[in-house]
């Protein structure tokens, strides 16, 4: 059985729990390999070696820092099969999702590439009589990710791309169900020039979590994964005085309004509901037809695309979804679409008990549609987090805009129009913090910044774009005069400008 290692000043590293995780392949059921688990004595040891490489680090300058970064995309871009295949055999989804996964952190690194124009600061000449003001960025020190299983390349290329960029050092936790891609990527940074100690993966559970919560010499934390996690490494890491941004689950609305391109809208929508197997933060579960003609139109066209899907291994150049990322995933989805039965939607399709020949161990689940959703149901309430949409009627604009406005999550949204006034209103209104404008997953582009509202994010400063680098560097002010001889007496009045 294959062994996935810790990664640790720049050499692979044992981890001492004695307890690992199993690493399956989603597409055939099987076991493939094993991640063993780190304790907090491992967590110390990768945070002693990146402790130990700031110093260096920050104090090279950051044209040189960024020159890593460039040779880190570029041999990013070099192995871009190989890691896409290797992503696609642990996560599940398609290869071209999993190039797509890489990609998009590799944008954050392209961003990351500009840190030399980021980090320069403000200055004010004159701020008094003989006063100046100045303003730099300075990195924080040791900073720590962890992630979650559904972009094992993007997210931490979001993390430690913009802290390394910034001259932190930083120790990433990444998922414990597809752990492969990011001791690759750690490696990579290596070859790319980086010196050892500045990225170290130490792989592991609540145990290795815990550490990095208390571990005193790290300065940051940057999470995304579930909410109930990510509000227990908000309030105990902040609780430890560090700076914390943990971004939590979603449960994205589309609204479309009556006068929307139909045609596209449907497009459209079965990607991003269903796409990756409906594991994606900022996947469209749950659609809001606004009017009966509309929702009675829309679930007409959705039922021939639907089965019109191809669900296939993640190798199959012609499925549209892989198999959902361990058995445990799809009896968690298959539960909730019986869960929804009992609360009484009506299921249109049923992706349960999904099969595919040859792959009968596979941890498949067949695209499914439940419609006439409604506000109380758990099914609604709840992420899903599966190849699941869930149509909830609306009958006017404002019932419409009231849905993802009150839900507890507030990820992403999307309204899909051909009234420009409606969609503005829209944007403006909603109390989410993505939007799209027939738009259907509105990620933002890497030099723009990510993060959702209420329970979706817990912390003030969002991942990547200027947000990102404000998150990974703290802000000292130097006021300076250069007086010829003694200018002023004593004062004991605190200095105004006046
Ligand atoms: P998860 O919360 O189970 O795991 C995330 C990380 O937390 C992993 O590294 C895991 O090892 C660790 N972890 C798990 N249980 C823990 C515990 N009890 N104590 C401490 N650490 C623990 O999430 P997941 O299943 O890997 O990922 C899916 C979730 O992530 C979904 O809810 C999805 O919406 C969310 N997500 C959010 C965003 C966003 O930006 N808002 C992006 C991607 C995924």
């Amino acid at each position: 059985m294959r062994a996935i290692r810790n990664f640790v000043n720049g050499k692979s590293a044992s981890a001492s729990s004695g307890r690992a995780g199993r690493v399956y392949n989603p597409n055939t059921g099987a076991e493939q390999a094993e991640v063993a688990f780190s304790t907090a004595r491992d967590v110390d040891a990768a945070v002693q070696a990146a402790a130990a490489a700031f110093p260096a680090w920050a104090a090279t300058n950051p044209q040189r820092r960024a020159r890593v970064l460039f040779a880190f995309k570029q041999l990013v871009e070099a192995n871009m099969d190989e890691l896409a295949h290797l992503l696609s055999s642990e996560h599940g989804k398609v290869i071209a999702d999993s190039k797509g996964d890489i990609q998009r952190g590799l944008e954050v690194i392209e961003f990351a590439c500009g840190i030399p124009h980021a980090l320069k600061g403000e200055y004010t000449e004159g701020a008094g009589p003989g006063i100046d003001v100045y303003s730099m960025r300075q990195p924080l020190g040791v900073c720590a990710g962890i992630t979650p299983f559904n972009f094992p390349a993007m997210i931490p290329m979001w993390m430690f791309g913009v802290a390394i960029a910034c001259g932190n050092t930083f120790v990433l936790k990444p998922s414990e169900k597809d752990p492969s891609v990011p001791v690759r990527l750690a490696e990579l940074m290596l070859e790319a020039g980086a010196p050892v100690g500045v990225l170290n993966v130490v792989h592991g559970d609540k145990e290795a979590v815990d550490a990095i919560i208390a571990h005193p010499e790290i300065r940051a934390i940057s999470f995304v994964g579930s909410s109930d996690i990510a509000h227990y490494i908000y309030n105990h890491g902040t609780a430890n005085h560090k700076r914390v941004q943990a971004m939590g689950g979603a449960k994205n609305h589309g609204v479309v309004l009556p006068d929307a391109d139909m045609d596209q809208v449907v497009k459209d929508l079965v990607g991003a509901a269903y796409g990756s197997a409906g594991e994606r933060c900022m996947a469209l579960p749950v659609v809001v037809p606004v009017g009966k003609n509309t929702a009675d139109e829309l679930r007409e066209r959705l039922i021939p695309e639907i089965e019109r899907m191809k669900v296939g291994i993640s190798t199959d150049e012609g499925a549209q979804y892989g198999p959902v990322v361990s058995a445990a995933h799809k009896a968690k989805i298959e539960d909730y679409i019986a869960l929804g039965v009992k609360e009484g939607a009506e299921l249109v399709r049923d992706g349960r008990g999904f099969k595919l020949q040859g792959y009968e161990d596979g941890f498949f689940v067949g695209p499914t549609l439940f419609d006439k959703v409604t506000t109380e149901m758990r099914t609604y309430q709840e992420e899903i987090f599966g190849p699941v949409l869930q149509i909830v009627r609306a009958e006017t604009f404002e019932e419409a805009l009231a849905l993802p406005s009150q839900h507890q999550y507030g990820n992403g949204v999307a309204i899909f129009t051909r009234n420009g006034r409606a969609a503005r209103e829209f944007a403006s209104r909603v109390n989410v913090g993505m939007v799209g404008i027939n738009v259907p997953i509105p990620v933002p582009v890497a030099y723009h910044t990510f993060g959702g509202w209420k329970r979706s994010a817990f912390g003030d400063t969002n991942q990547h774009g200027m947000e990102g680098v404000k998150f990974f560097t703290k802000v000292k002010t130097i006021t300076q005069r250069w007086p010829e001889g003694l200018t002023d007496d004593s004062s004991f009045v605190i200095p105004t400008m006046r």
